[in-house]
C-alpha cells in the first residue's frame, strides 16, 4: 500500500461486535479472564496493553515500516524510555541542535543517572567520527532540527555510527511521512505525536518505533508498562484519527511553508530564513535527497511545515513581529492546523543557543497568501 492508503487503514478494523466504522474507545482498565483463567483476547490491564494503544502502535509502526512500536504519554516520555534502557557509563552522542527538551533531559537527568553525554554538530561528518567512543551505545539524530532547521545526512551519520555497533535513533517529529529513517539506517524512530500525528494541538503523546524486535526494543517495551507512562485510550484514539489525514496535511503544510519562506527571504527586514526547501539553505541538497517526493504524488519536493527566520534588527524587532501577527497565534508547539509563531530564545531561557532575533513558525493549513499578508503587516 502507498502511504496515503496506509495512513487511512493501518491500525483500523471494523468493530466486530457492532460494525462501527470508527473504532470504539475502550476505557476499561481491566479485562475479563477466560473460564480457565487465561486472557485469550489479549488484554489484561490497561497499563500493560489496551485495544486503542495496540491499534495506534500497529498503525504508526506500519506507516514507518517498523516491526513494532511502544506508545507513551508524551514525546518526552518516549525519549526517556530510550535513555532508560542504557546503564551508567554508557556514552550517548546527540546532535547539538536537538530539541532543547531532549538536550535538557540528557544534561540534567541522565548525566546524574551516570550516562556520559556529548553533543556534536551532526551535519559535520568528521566531527561525528571524532566524537564516537568505544563506550558509545546510542546516537541521537534529529532532522530538520529545532529551531535552526539544520539538516543531518541520516544515511551518512547512521553508516558511521553503526560501524561502532551503537543504536541509531532518529527523532522524526518534524517530518513524518516525508522522511523514512529506517530506509536510511536508523534502528529506532521517535515521534512526539503531540505534533503532526495529532495535528490539532489537542493531544499529548509520543512513540518509539523499532525497525526490528531487538532486545533493546524489548527493554523499551518493559519500561513502557513497568514504568507506566502510557497514553490514555482516548489520546491513542485521537492520535490514530490524526494519522488518517497525515500525508495530505504534510503536503499542504510543506507547500504553504515553501511559499512563506520565499516571501520572507525577499523581505528587507529579514536577515536570514532557515528553511531546507530554499536553494540557499546549506542542507538543501541533502534534504531534497532524503525528504520524499512520492507522498501524495506531489510534483515538487516537500520540506515540511516548520521554518524560522531572523529579524534584521534583533530581539526587539522579533518580539514586535510576534506581538503584531493576527492570524499566527503566539504560542509554543507545532504541527497543528493553525499557524503559530514564537520567540525561541525566551522560551528556552538560560543557556539557549537560539539567536535573539529568531522567530520560529509552525505553518498551518490556512491559505498561504493570508499568512504572507499577516507577516507582511507585522514586519511593517
Ligand atoms: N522532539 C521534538 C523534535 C519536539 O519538537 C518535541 C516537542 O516540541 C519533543 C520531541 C517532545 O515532545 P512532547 O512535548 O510531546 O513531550
Amino acid at each position: 500500500m502507498r502511504i496515503e492508503t496506509l495512513a487511512v487503514h493501518a491500525g483500523h478494523t471494523i468493530d466486530p461486535a457492532t460494525g462501527a466504522v470508527s473504532s470504539p474507545i475502550h476505557l476499561s482498565t481491566t479485562f475479563e479472564r477466560d473460564i480457565e483463567g487465561t486472557y485469550s483476547r489479549g488484554f489484561m490491564y490497561t497499563r500493560n496493553n489496551n485495544p486503542n494503544r495496540q491499534a495506534l502502535e500497529q498503525g504508526i509502526s506500519a506507516l514507518e515500516g517498523g516491526a513494532g512500536a511502544a506508545a507513551f504519554a508524551s514525546g518526552t516520555g518516549a525519549s526517556m524510555s530510550i535513555f532508560q534502557t542504557l546503564v551508567p557509563g554508557d556514552h550517548v552522542l546527540a546532535h547539538v541542535d536537538a530539541y532543547y527538551g531532549t538536550s535538557r533531559l540528557l544534561r540534567e537527568i541522565f548525566r546524574r543517572w551516570g550516562l556520559d553525554v556529548s553533543f556534536v554538530d551532526m551535519s559535520d561528518l568528521s566531527a561525528v567520527e571524532k566524537a564516537l567512543r568505544s563506550k558509545t551505545k546510542l546516537a541521537w539524530m534529529e532532522t530538520p532540527s529545532n529551531p535552526l532547521l539544520k539538516i543531518v545526512d541520516l544515511a551518512a551519520v547512521a553508516k558511521i555510527v553503526r560501524e561502532t555497533g551503537a543504536i541509531c535513533v532518529c527523532d522524526n517529529t518534524w517530518a513524518p511521512t516525508l522522511q523514512r529513517p529506517f530506509d536510511l539506517g536508523a534502528d529506532l524512530i521517535l515521534h512526539s505525536t503531540t505534533k503532526y500525528f495529532g495535528g490539532h494541538c489537542d493531544v499529548l503523546g509520543g512513540i518509539v518505533v523499532a525497525k526490528t524486535e531487538s532486545d533493546f526494543f524489548k527493554r523499551i517495551r518493559s519500561i513502557q508498562y513497568e514504568g507506566g507512562a502510557v497514553p490514555s485510550p482516548f489520546d491513542c484514539w485521537l492520535i490514530l484519527r490524526g494519522m488518517r489525514t497525515l500525508p495530505w496535511r504534510m503536503r499542504a503544510h510543506s507547500e504553504n511553508a515553501m511559499k512563506v519562506a520565499g516571501f520572507l527571504s525577499g523581505h528587507p527586514k529579514v536577515a536570514r530564513v532557515h528553511y531546507p526547501g530554499l536553494k540557499s539553505h546549506p542542507g538543501h541538497e541533502i534534504a531534497a535527497k532524503q525528504m520524499s517526493t512520492q507522498s501524495t504524488g506531489a510534483q515538487d519536493k516537500l520540506f515540511g511545515g516548520m521554518l524560522s527566520f531572523e529579524a534584521k534588527d534583533g530581539r526587539d524587532a522579533a518580539m514586535s513581529v510576534a506581538a503584531k501577527t493576527k492570524i499566527f497565534t503566539r504560542a509554543t508547539s507545532l504541527g497543528g492546523v493553525e499557524s503559530l509563531i514564537e520567540h525561541r530564545a525566551s522560551i528556552e531561557g538560560a543557556g539557549t543557543t537560539s539567536p535573539e532575533g529568531l522567530l520560529r513558525l509552525s505553518i498551518g493549513l490556512e491559505n498561504a497568501d493570508d499568512l504572507i499578508e499577516d507577516l507582511d503587516q507585522a514586519l511593517d
